[in-house]
């Protein structure tokens, strides 16, 4: 079963009901939340030997071993389906790379029925596990209810492969001998002989009709029928039943072309189940003027409703079964799960239970609080039911040395020159305040080492750039040193 979808919200009527089990597929945009992920391109997997040890640098990481070699056996005990019903929390300090670890393991969970490249589009450190990131406080919107943002987060990490095979047809035009049942496609009609009651025929058909032919997988030799009705065909299949007369003008019949090839070339498409509800979802409103007006001043803004999440998890379902799709379970990473309520606990309680639940990783830096809403002290802020199906990581800060390493890779990785006295000055500045202050130092002392002429970062862009922009502590301190100079 698919991830709960509450039965007493779901509208009477169906007025999203997904036509004939069909959905939208082709049309489908990801919409993969990249900018979030953005900072953390370099991180391509665990960085684990075959053994379970962590490499000190590798596959991007730095450092962090016990976590790293804990986040391996996690995605293990993922791989042999004993992680159901359970989930992971990254406990530590800002800044120790929670983040970027729930990607690693999503990475990982990729990398063992697909390719080196289709498990990471490398020019985006995309990973075709599908990897959700979200923050808790995100579920509190004016707009949406708590467990819709949840729903839509879950589906957003739940992927979808969807195998095709699409049928080429090849012809060969200079062996025009009269075949019955074959048919071939060119630019502007298909072309099919078929057996009339008068005979064997052959005629220009529209091309919607190629579909019918292709769901009945007709191939040179076959024998199929028309049902006409004036001229107009109705329905294709290998049955006589309902095969009608055909009074045709000599000139429609065509020579059908000899050896044709049907080939049949497998396109894989990757989605998530939160990308097929966006694509069949209508935009929201209807015609009236307000309406209209409403979606002027919100465009794009489209309705997602259960019944509309039920009818694509039926034909999801179905595709399945019909072995045309094959679920991949992916990463949804909640951090600061200490801001979400009881509503959203009992939410993820259920929702983590499902038999394709994305593996579930919450992360937070706070130690015993209240549940958010309520005087109930437990650890991290999470219910103890909650807390009992966790298995939980702890990360640790990192020292100079790895703050250099990871600095390193990162201008690397944005293509900055800088030299080995700014990275130490770097690395001590992130000591002082954070990493991820320090990382976002990079781009402007980019910037300031070009208005001074030079290409490569030097000490003296840094220092320049380090006067001009607080990192988050200095800031609060100042805040509070220069209390009255502000309005409270
Ligand atoms: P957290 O979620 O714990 O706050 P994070 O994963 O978001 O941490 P940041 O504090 O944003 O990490 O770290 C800044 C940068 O350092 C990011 O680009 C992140 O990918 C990278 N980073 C953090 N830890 C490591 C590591 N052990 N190895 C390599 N890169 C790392």
């Amino acid at each position: 079963s698919l991830p709960p979808i509450p039965e007493d919200s779901v509208q009477e009527e169906g007025d999203h009901a997904l036509k004939e089990n069909k959905m939208k597929i082709e049309e489908v945009q990801s919409t993969t939340k990249k900018q979030r992920i953005a900072t953390h391109t370099h991180i391509r997997g665990l960085g684990l030997q075959p053994d379970g040890n962590a490499i000190p640098l590798a596959a991007g990481f730095v450092g962090q071993a016990a976590a790293r070699e804990a986040g391996g056996l996690v995605v293990d005990m993922i791989r042999q389906k004993k992680m159901a019903g359970r989930a992971l929390l990254l406990a530590g300090p800002p800044g120790t790379g929670k983040t970027a670890l729930a990607l690693g393991i999503a990475q990982e969970l990729g990398s063992k029925n697909l390719s080196e490249e289709e498990r990471i589009d490398s020019r985006l450190g995309v990973s075709v596990v599908p990897f959700c990131p979200m923050v808790g406080s995100e579920v509190y919107s004016a707009e949406v209810k708590k467990t819709e943002v949840l729903m839509e987060n879950f589906r957003r990490a739940i992927g979808l492969r969807i195998k095709e095979n699409k049928e080429v047809t090849e012809l060969s035009p200079e062996e025009t001998e009269s075949v019955t049942g074959g048919y071939g496609k060119s630019i502007s009609h298909v072309i099919i002989g078929l057996k009339t009651v008068k005979g064997t025929k052959q005629l220009k058909l529209d091309p919607t009709i190629y579909d019918a032919l292709i769901k009945e997988k007709v191939a040179v030799g076959d024998v199929i029928y028309i049902e006409s009705n004036s001229g107009a065909v109705k329905r294709v299949g290998r049955s006589d039943a309902f095969a009608t007369e055909f009074d045709l003008e000599a000139e429609e019949y065509v020579p059908l072309p000899k050896g044709e090839v049907h080939k049949k070339k497998e396109i894989v498409q990757d989605v998530t189940l939160h990308d097929l509800d966006a694509a069949n979802a209508r935009p929201q409103g209807g015609q009236d003027i307000l309406s209209l007006m409403g979606q002027m001043m919100k465009p794009k803004k489209t309705e997602i409703t259960d019944k509309l999440r039920q009818e694509i998890n039926k034909v999801v379902n179905r595709y399945i079964d019909e072995g045309v799709a094959e679920l991949v379970p992916g990463v949804l990473f909640i951090d600061e799960v200490h801001m979400l309520d009881m509503e959203c606990f009992s939410y993820l309680n259920r929702a983590v239970e499902s038999s394709i639940s994305p593996i579930v990783i919450f992360a937070t830096n706070r130690g015993i609080c209240n549940v958010r809403g309520t005087d109930m002290t437990c650890p991290h802020g999470i219910p103890v039911d909650l807390l009992d199906r966790l298995v939980i990581i702890r990360t640790e800060t990192y020292g100079p040395a790895e703050m250099i390493q990871i600095l390193a890779i990162r201008a690397q990785v944005e293509e900055l020159k800088i030299d080995e006295e700014s990275l130490a000055y770097l690395g001590e500045i992130g000591q002082q305040t954070s990493l991820r202050h320090a990382v976002q130092l990079l781009s402007p002392g980019s910037v300031v080492a070009k208005m001074n002429g030079r290409d490569t970062i030097c000490k003296v862009d840094l220092e320049e750039v380090n006067t001009l922009y607080l990192d988050a502590k200095s800031s609060a301190k100042l805040l509070q040193e220069q209390q009255d100079r502000y309005i409270s």
